[in-house]
């Protein structure tokens, strides 16, 4: 009869068990997929939860509360089921708290996941900087106070500023700008570079036309550079160029006149602000990055010269060429022929190319250029 009445109370026992199983089971599923606070609330009065637990709602908090669930069935004792939800109730308040941070002051939270890379933080003058904006936010670049031209490659944009050959020397600062704040500020170190000098020497052709070295830095100043300048200072909107630049002849040649050589005779000085590349006449010559030809035609000083607009006020130059291969306001394509080696126009002592690079104003070493550019 003892048995009987122990076999039925084990019974009974069993009953009541699967039922608050089934019970406290559903009651989990149903935390974790209601945020109202008045379920919280009719849980609460189980006793089981930690009151702090529904105080809070959301999808980080009712997850936590899930896993709650499912550690108060495997702990038997009630002191240890408090005290693991009530430390996972912290974490979730903690969690709470950050994601209500981020959730009030969105654009702070933006601004935190700016990133702003610069490739070196020293620079000598004539060379590149790239430097890469992590953002979605539309943001500027101010370098030195001067505005930066960006352009977006893969979600982050990037920033292409040229230390110019005569570029003041010492700290310059870096501010890159979102909604009118600088959001971030860097100090970039300018050094100075050694600038050789060499003689100016006259071609043939300026001496037959009775040019002194002066007037022969004015007719150059006054004719050629006036052209080539009224073209940087008009830069297109358009953007072609998509990564490094490519360097311009089909092999390395020698260099037969350095970039940044100041060239002197008597008080005349004429500085040289490209590289000339040696190279026999007909040596294809190709374009450095896809850009639009701005200038494809013969000048007296500079003779057959192609500009190229890579966009962002990006240009590349080829002087002194015996053949042009395109014509003004044609699309170029990276690698593609814009003509040949040779030796054209007065200001030329013989066949080369003179290939120069002009960023934003400012004249670049072209071959430190072309090495700087593979962190675009
Ligand atoms: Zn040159």
């Amino acid at each position: 009869m003892v048995r009987l009445e122990w076999m039925i109370f084990r019974a009974l026992f069993f009953v009541v068990f699967l039922w608050f199983l089934g019970f406290a089971t559903g009651a989990g599923v149903f935390v974790v997929k209601n945020k109202s606070e008045g379920v919280l609330a009719s849980k609460k009065k189980e006793g089981v939860w930690p009151a702090e637990i529904y105080a809070v709602h959301s999808s980080a908090v009712n997850s936590f509360s899930a896993s709650g669930i499912v550690d108060a069935f495997n702990t038997s004792s009630v002191s240890v089921v408090d005290e693991t939800s009530l430390k996972k109730t912290g974490e979730a308040s903690k969690k709470i708290e950050s994601s209500r941070a981020e959730a009030l002051d969105g654009a702070k939270s933006e601004q935190e996941k700016v990133f702003l890379d610069v490739s070196a933080e020293k620079a000598e003058q004539g060379d590149t900087l790239i430097f890469k904006i992590a953002t979605s936010s539309k943001a500027s670049l101010l370098v030195n106070g001067k505005s930066v031209p960006l352009a977006v490659f893969n979600s982050s944009s990037v920033g292409i500023y040229g230390v110019d050959v005569r570029s003041v020397l010492g700290i310059i600062p870096v501010k890159l700008i979102i909604g009118g704040r600088v959001i971030q500020e860097k100090n970039i170190e300018i050094r100075k570079r050694d600038w050789m000098v060499t003689e100016f020497t006259l071609s043939e052709g300026q001496k037959q036309l009775g040019y002194t070295p002066e007037t022969a830095k004015q007719a150059i100043n006054n004719d050629d550079n006036a052209i080539l300048y009224g073209i940087f200072g008009k830069p297109g909107s358009v953007v072609y160029f998509d990564g490094p630049f490519a360097y311009p002849l089909s092999q390395e040649a020698e260099i037969v006149g350095a970039f940044g050589n100041i060239r002197k005779s008597g008080a005349t000085e004429i500085r040289h602000l490209g590289t000339d590349l040696d190279a026999a006449r007909g040596t294809p010559v190709y374009a450095t990055q896809n850009g639009i030809a701005r200038l494809a035609r013969g000048l007296s000083n500079f003779g057959n010269t192609v500009v190229l607009d890579h966009g962002n006020s990006i240009f590349s130059l080829y002087l002194h060429m015996d053949k042009i291969s395109v014509t003004d306001g044609k699309l170029v394509k990276k690698g593609e022929e814009v003509g040949t080696v040779g030796n054209t126009g007065e200001y030329s002592l013989g066949h080369h190319l003179h290939f120069s690079i002009k960023l934003n104003g400012a004249s670049v070493d072209p071959l430190r250029f072309l090495k700087q550019s593979k962190d675009i």
